[in-house]
Parts: C-alpha cells; sequence; structure tokens
C-alpha cells in the first residue's frame, strides 16, 4: 500500500471535561473519553472521510502504545480509510493521552503525556511508502513533539519531493507560543516553509510566523515566501484563500452552526481542503467545501467527526 495523501506525526486519545469551564483541579469532576485525537490523527481522518469519491487513498505514519488507547485510535483511522499499516506499536511507551478542559471563553487547557505520539523518528520513513505520493501533509505540532518526530517531518518531506517532484506539501503551523518561543517555532518551520504549496495557519499562527500584527498582511508576507496558497482560518467566519492571482485574498464566509466543541476544526478543515485541491476543484468551491468539514465538526463533541463526503454536500447545498 503506498497512499496518496500521507500524514505522520502524534497520535492521541483525549479525554475531555464534560462540562465548560471546569478546571483540571477540582477533585473528582467528570470527564468523558476516550476520544481517538492528534492533530495529524484528526486531519488524515477528515482527509480519508471525505476522499472516498475521488479515489484518493490515505495513509499514516505514526507510533501508538500496546493498550486500549492505541486500539481506540487504530479502530476509528482503520473504519474511516485509512492505512494504518505504517503505525508503529511500541510495547515499552504507552499511547499519548491529553486531558482537555474547554472553557467558554475559547480557551483550552491540556495537560498532556507524550508516551508513544513523541516515538515517530526517521526510521518509520519508508521511501517506498511514498510512492504514490501526492499530498504530504505537515502538522507543527509533528515538529515540536520531540527531535525524532521533527526530523521524520524533514525526511518525509525529501522523500516525497523525490518519488514525485510535484508533490503537495501543506503546512498547518499550529504551533502554539505558550509552549514554545516564537523564536524557536520559527527556527524549526523554516525548513517546512521552504518547501511548502499550501500554508493553512490560524490568524495567531500567520502573525507569528510572519512577525506581523495584522493577520490579513502577515498572510500577504507568507504568500510571498514561497507557497501557492496562504489559507486563513477564521473560526465560524469561515476563510480566507490568498494566491498570486488573488493577492488581496478570497473570503468565504463560514456555515452558521451551534458550536458544541470547536476542538479538532482546523485540522478536519485542513483534510477536506487537500481533498478539494487535489480534485482540481476551484479556490472558492474549494474553501466552502473545507468550512463546511469545519462547521460538521464544531457540531459535535470530541476532536474527530464522523460525517461522511454526503453529509458534507448536503450542508454546502442548503446554505
Ligand atoms: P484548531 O484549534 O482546530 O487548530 P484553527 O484555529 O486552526 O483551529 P478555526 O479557524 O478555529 O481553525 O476552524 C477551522 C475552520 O472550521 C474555520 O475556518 C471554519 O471553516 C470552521 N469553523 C470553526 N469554528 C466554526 C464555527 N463556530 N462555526 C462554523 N464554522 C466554524
Ligand atoms: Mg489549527
Amino acid at each position: 500500500m503506498s497512499p496518496n495523501i500521507i500524514c505522520l506525526g502524534e497520535i492521541l486519545v483525549e479525554i475531555m471535561r464534560s462540562e465548560k469551564d471546569t478546571h483540571h483541579g477540582i477533585i473528582g469532576a467528570s470527564y468523558k473519553g476516550p476520544f481517538p485525537s492528534g492533530a495529524p490523527a484528526i486531519f488524515i481522518d477528515s482527509a480519508s472521510r471525505m476522499s472516498k469519491s475521488f479515489n484518493l487513498s490515505t495513509g499514516f505514519i505514526g507510533v501508538v502504545g500496546n493498550d486500549e488507547f492505541g486500539e481506540v485510535v487504530l479502530k476509528k483511522l482503520k473504519s474511516d480509510g485509512v492505512d494504518i499499516s505504517k503505525i508503529r506499536i511500541d510495547n515499552s511507551k504507552t499511547t499519548g493521552i491529553a486531558f482537555n478542559q474547554y472553557n467558554s471563553d475559547g480557551t483550552r487547557k491540556f495537560i498532556f503525556a507524550a508516551g508513544a505520539a513523541g516515538q515517530t523518528s526517521p526510521d518509520d520513513i519508508d521511501e517506498e511508502y511514498f510512492s504514490n505520493i501526492k499530498c504530504l501533509h505537515i502538522m507543527g505540532s509533528a515538529l515540536s513533539i520531540s527531535e525524532s518526530s521533527r526530523e521524520a517531518c524533514y525526511k518525509a518531506i525529501e522523500i516525497a519531493k523525490n518519488q514525485n517532484p510535484k508533490v503537495v506539501i501543506s503546512f498547518d503551523p499550529n504551533l502554539r507560543p505558550e509552549m514554545l518561543e516564537i523564536k524557536t517555532i520559527i527556527t524549526i518551520s523554516k525548513p517546512v516553509l521552504e518547501n511548502t504549496t499550501i500554508l493553512l495557519p490560524s490568524g495567531e499562527e500567520a502573525k507569528m510566523l510572519a512577525g506581523i500584527k495584522s493577520a490579513e498582511k502577515a498572510c500577504k508576507k507568507l504568500l510571498k515566501m514561497g507557497p501557492k496558497l496562504v489559507v486563513l482560518k477564521q473560526g465560524k467566519d469561515g476563510c480566507t484563500i490568498y494566491s498570486s492571482e488573488e493577492t488581496n485574498g478570497i473570503k468565504i464566509e463560514g456555515f452558521e452552526v451551534e458550536e458544541i466543541d470547536p476542538t479538532g476544526a482546523g485540522d478536519s478543515f485542513d483534510g477536506a481542503f487537500i481533498v478539494g485541491y487535489l480534485a482540481g476543484w476551484n479556490l472558492k468551491m474549494i474553501g466552502k467545501f473545507a468550512n463546511a468539514v469545519g462547521a460538521l465538526k464544531v457540531k459535535c463533541f470530541g476532536p474527530m467527526a464522523n460525517n461522511s463526503y454526503e453529509e458534507v454536500l448536503k450542508l454546502m447545498e442548503s446554505a
């Protein structure tokens, strides 16, 4: 199996506070879970669910522990059509766990035990696996979780480009200044940015990477650094796509839905965007499709959604 869309990095389960604004320190308050998670895993699950009608295959490279939490994530990815043959089971570690507390002001607090999630290494990158590659997606979180995971990402880019000079490298710089210094974020992102075809930042991430206080100006500056597209994710307001033909950006409005849980919306959006792009759609259509997938995600509790491509089309037609 050599998939068309590959992503690599951390696989986790998330254990989430059942109610918003419930501090992790409150003794006895309840959590819900485990939910399959990890930004790269959310991406590939979304890409896989959305790509079934386009004959595009998906695969993941990462590491889980030999436990039920690992099984939970493997089962979800497999049932949604992701090739899991390159997900290694490490007997010496537990599957990564993130305890997540979500607040009404939109902020989140994680308590994180990386376990096997940071164990992805350059040795996990097998050249043959990349022989049909069309898109390699890199997540900033996989660059920051460990040095070996970062080196694996850099190696994957090199191999993907060797195997297919036209490969699309997409990059979601989901790096948080609370966790890493901005200088470090810029340094570790540079080798990826230099090879990026489609950059998918949030406003804060664009500002941080470009060193500019306005998200719009930051995206324009980032576009000049080489990507073909810069796709600014704007929460309920949808997205704006910057390209060399549309340097002022094409604004695509979001869908009105009731937000139950925004976890994973950005990663799910990325997966859909890549599928629309590989399907050869125009930018407006791709943006609308990705917005619809992001909107359906926020309507459900937990980091990964279950909805099908047909359900996404239904939402798009209803607007
Ligand atoms: P993440 O925290 O998952 O990394 P992000 O900042 O990368 O998120 P967001 O902009 O929050 O990404 O969400 C991604 C996309 O999901 C948005 O561009 C939009 O299309 C959709 N979306 C997010 N929140 C909402 C919402 N409340 N209503 C409708 N659509 C939403
Ligand atoms: Mg994000």
